[in-house]
């Protein structure tokens, strides 16, 4: 029998060669230094934040370079995939405005190196598995789970390194004839590669994140071919990258420790070896150490979350920036005016370590972004966020659309606008007591002036003899600064301050206690503004019903 048989036999019904498919993928005509890489997730349909990091990190180099980026799904482990998980990722993705060039689309594949479902390259990964075996660089193997782990548990009892390697690889030197006999008796095997290397030795390969690296060369034959016929990652990732002409595999930082073992892939088939980029994790601090953001313990890892509470997508994206070029922030600092896709996002820059997942700061930026807006965009967000999460708030929010306007737009557009909005999801616990639906006669939150005598005395006054809705804020401030004087308070804080024992409390304590009889509140955005907006009818009868 030939080798061509002998891995015909193992690997039977291919119709192609290794050779058809690299006629098949030519070489992309890019400009020098375009980068091509991919996000390569499976389809679990749940983007956690560390891959949203990642994607955003090979998106913006591949788009800085004028190079491409593509999506490909990597599904050759059946029990993680769920039904829709390709098209909530894609989703998922592009409300953070991460699109890809080619790849997987709802609409099937676009691009000339698909298919880019693991899945549908079944031949492909076996015409370069038989490939290797022809070469007797790879082989099959029989052992069975059982038979493994029994290795594996010696291999720990009597502490040796736990793997198919060495003296452990059973079947590396099995006859082709008793292979064949094993084969036609129908028992059930896998391909694995036949490393030529040596665990003593080191690899060391240049990672474009960490640097210089230096690791154990790999000499496990470990598994390429499953006993369903699909690869492992291991392998599939090399034949990808490969035929799709990626030049820089971006990607988790858990990988880092398999370079040896895909760099031997590369090498044994004959490839060029791509770059490697290993993103270091967002980490959280946990019972005083240090951890990766969990799927299973942290709301926040999850990429819905961010949907949920509201944080404006661009914050999301403007926070995992500074995670990954910790310039970026003077950078936008600088460049106030510039978009901040202009940014040039650098491997050197990044952290090597882990970054400390900081949600304060993460919060800051969003109230920040929120208070950059214009009024009726943060209606329209506000409103969106609302439609999914809050409906009845919702309903009011379009039934009262230019009012609602005209309350975000208190204190906007200025330069130092009011922050008081971090989120989406908070907007109704921000503004309800603008809302007569909403408001509530109970919780008056009085400050220094408590005595229900006085607080009626300041209020029938000021409603009565004062407030005149057409008054421009000057006027409306001074005629407040009358109103105290007229009942013993200081009308500024000057005269206050110097003689305190002179005066009942000062213009501050006046103002408060209008606030608090219009809205219950303590802390509210620009008095006069509210005013304005709730007209003298709802301020009388919020003052009717502060009074009771
Ligand atoms: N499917 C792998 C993962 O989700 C992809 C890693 C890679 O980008 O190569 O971790």
């Amino acid at each position: 029998m030939t080798r061509e048989e002998y891995a015909d036999l193992l690997l039977p019904n291919i119709k192609h060669d290794a050779e058809y498919y690299e006629n098949l993928y030519p070489e992309r005509d890019l400009k020098e230094g375009a980068i091509v890489t991919r996000y390569a997730p499976s389809p679990t349909g749940f983007v956690h934040i560390g891959a949203l990091y990642t994607a955003f990190i090979s998106s913006k180099m591949a788009n800085q370079t004028d190079g491409v980026f593509f999506l490909r799904i990597e599904d050759t482990d059946q029990k993680r995939s769920i039904d829709d998980g390709v098209n909530k990722i894609i989703e998922d993705l592009a409300k953070f405005d991460i699109n890809f060039d080619e790849g997987v689309t709802k609409e099937g594949d676009k691009g000339n190196y698909g298919p880019y479902t693991q899945s549908e390259r079944k031949e492909i990964y076996q015409a370069y598995a038989k490939k290797l075996i022809i070469e007797d660089k790879a082989y099959p193997c029989f052992c069975t789970e059982e038979e493994s782990s029994q290795d594996r548990e010696i291999q720990s009892k009597n502490k040796e390194r736990l793997g198919y390697y060495g003296k452990w690889a059973k079947c590396r030197n099995l006859s082709i004839e008793e292979v064949i006999q094993r084969v036609n008796n129908g028992e059930k095997y896998i391909i694995r590669l036949k490393s030529t290397g040596d665990f003593n030795k080191k690899f060391t390969f240049k990672d474009c994140v960490k640097g210089k690296s230096e690791l154990p060369e790999n000499d496990e034959d470990f598994p390429i071919i499953k006993s369903d016929g699909l690869p492992t990652y291991h392998f599939a990732h090399a034949i990808d990258d490969h035929l799709m002409h990626t030049t820089h595999v971006i990607r988790g930082d858990e990988w880092y420790p398999s370079v040896p073992k895909h760099t031997q892939v590369f090498v044994m088939l004959g490839f060029k070896v791509p770059k490697y980029a290993h993103i270091s994790p967002l980490l959280k601090e946990d019972n005083g150490t240090r951890r990766k953001i969990s799927k299973r313990k942290d709301p926040e890892a999850a990429v819905s979350f961010y949907h949920e509470k509201g944080i404006p997508n661009e914050a999301v994206m403007l926070y995992l920036e500074t995670v990954a070029n910790s310039n970026f922030e003077m950078w936008l600092e600088q460049n106030k005016d510039k978009d901040p896709k202009e940014f040039v996002l650098d491997f050197k820059k990044m952290s090597t370590g882990g970054t400390m997942f900081d949600y304060d700061k993460l919060i800051n930026i969003s109230k920040n972004y929120i208070s950059k807006l214009k009024a009726e965009e943060v209606y329209n967000l506000a409103l969106e966020h609302a439609q999914t999460y809050n409906q009845d708030f919702a309903e009011l929010l379009k039934q009262y659309k230019d009012y609602s306007i005209q309350i975000f737009n208190i204190e906007r557009e200025q330069k130092k606008p009011r922050k008081d909005i971090a989120y989406f999801s908070d907007v109704q616990n921000q503004i309800w007591y603008m809302f007569d639906e909403l408001f509530k006669p109970e919780n008056y939150e009085w400050q220094n002036i408590k005595d229900k005598k006085e607080i009626e005395l300041i209020l029938n006054i000021y409603l009565n003899e004062y407030y005149d809705s057409s008054d421009d804020k000057d006027t409306w401030f001074n005629k407040m600064k009358e109103l105290a004087e007229k009942l013993g308070y200081a009308g500024n804080m000057k005269d206050y301050k110097e003689n305190p024992d002179n005066y009942k409390g000062n213009i501050t304590d006046i103002s408060m206690v209008i606030r608090v009889a219009l809205t219950s509140k303590s802390m509210t955005p620009d008095l006069y503004d509210i005013m304005r907006l709730l007209g003298t009818d709802r301020m009388k009868k919020r003052v009717e019903m502060a009074l009771q």
